[in-house]
């Protein structure tokens, strides 16, 4: 009802010419859209997590309405600073790609020299540096490809049970199930690489398919190392893709990530973090703030303004769901002045 409410006050907003009408505002002008992506599909990761992984198709339509549009895409370092200096460009917009996929590489940075438009990247190292599937999302990706199957988890889970994976809700909680008896298990990366492919034994998935076509694994060092400087920055996204509550383990986590970061890009040290998951603590922005961190993007939808707090930036994480007249909306600042409630938030990792 919501959604209809939304989409019927958006579409008279464009017919009326409320949108053009918008981006050209002060208001706007004063205001920074941060677009947060994922992964890019190679084949059907978009059929399998619509809100993680969307068609190069889409972003291709995005970034033609960004260029249609005469939206000014900042690299996101000075798109910061002429935020709080009070110098943006009219109709500016930042954009941000999550984790740091292979995808990325074969599928959003040739679109970015097509379309001369600069990213950042929010690298996670752990994966980088460990070329293999990342553990959870590979997990899930190997159930919902073997619909067909029941999935036996003696020695995987706490207590062995059969789990028919046609059923969504089976899937899930055969994931949870495994997942939980790992992190009890106190697994390592290399173990938990042994549990995907004990499970793809057991359901009969092609993992060594998956191995060569490097499905959900990051860019390996090598790719971070010629990604092209003038277009691409990596910034901070932690190095095992967590935010723990414990200062000293918080602070390993981005320490950790800024060493690898800056010995693949000889960069000076990132300064600039994105929460993984979208989790935020009060306690975290004081100390990103001790280590040097600028800025810190969140999940929370929305533009930014000099009021905005350097810490806890709005993003929007442009997914599947997000329709063409949604982000045209969002593009112009219409959707960010409609009531909070109307707008679907999305948080993923
Ligand atoms: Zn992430």
């Amino acid at each position: 009802m919501l959604k209809r409410i939304k989409r019927g006050t958006l579409g008279a907003a464009r017919k009326t010419g409320v949108l053009s009408f918008a981006r050209q505002t002060l208001w706007r002008r004063r205001r920074l859209l941060i677009l947060g992506y994922h992964g890019i599909s190679t084949a059907d990761e978009h059929l399998w997590d619509p809100e993680l992984y969307i068609p190069p198709e889409l972003l291709r339509e995005r970034f033609s309405a960004l260029r249609d549009g005469g939206y000014a895409v900042l690299p996101l370092g000075e798109a910061i600073t002429r935020l709080y200096n009070g110098s943006l460009p009219p109709r500016a917009v930042a954009l941000t790609f999550d984790d740091g996929s292979v995808d990325f590489h074969s599928m959003a940075l040739p679109l970015l020299q097509e379309f001369g438009f600069p990213a950042t990247v929010y690298l996670t190292s752990y994966y980088c540096v460990h070329q293999r599937p990342v553990f959870t999302t590979a997990l899930r990706y190997i159930l919902w490809k073997s619909q067909d199957r029941t999935f036996e988890t003696t020695g995987l889970t706490a207590k062995g049970k059969s789990f028919r994976l046609a059923s969504a809700s089976e899937r899930d909680a055969a994931f949870v199930a495994v997942r939980h008896h790992c992190v009890k298990q106190g697994l390592t990366g290399r173990d938990k690489d042994d549990v995907l492919v004990e499970t793809a034994a057991r359901v009969g998935f092609d993992y060594k398919d998956m191995l060569r076509r490097r499905l959900l694994h990051l860019m390996s060092p090598d790719e971070v190392a010629e990604l092209p400087r003038d277009l691409v920055d990596v910034q901070l996204h932690t190095h095992r893709h967590r935010v723990p509550t414990d200062a000293g383990a918080f602070e390993q986590e981005i320490v950790e990530n800024r060493t690898i970061i800056a010995s693949l890009t000889s960069a000076q040290d990132a300064t600039h973090f994105c929460y993984p998951s979208g989790v935020t603590h009060p306690s975290f922005p004081e100390r990103l703030g001790r280590l040097g961190v600028k800025s810190a993007t969140t999940c929370f939808p929305g533009l930014a303004s000099a009021a905005s707090k350097p810490m806890m930036l709005p993003r929007l994480i442009d997914t599947l769901a997000t329709s063409a007249l949604e982000f045209e909306s969002w593009l112009s600042g219409v959707s960010a002045l409609l009531p909070r409630r109307v707008i679907r938030a999305h948080a993923v990792g």
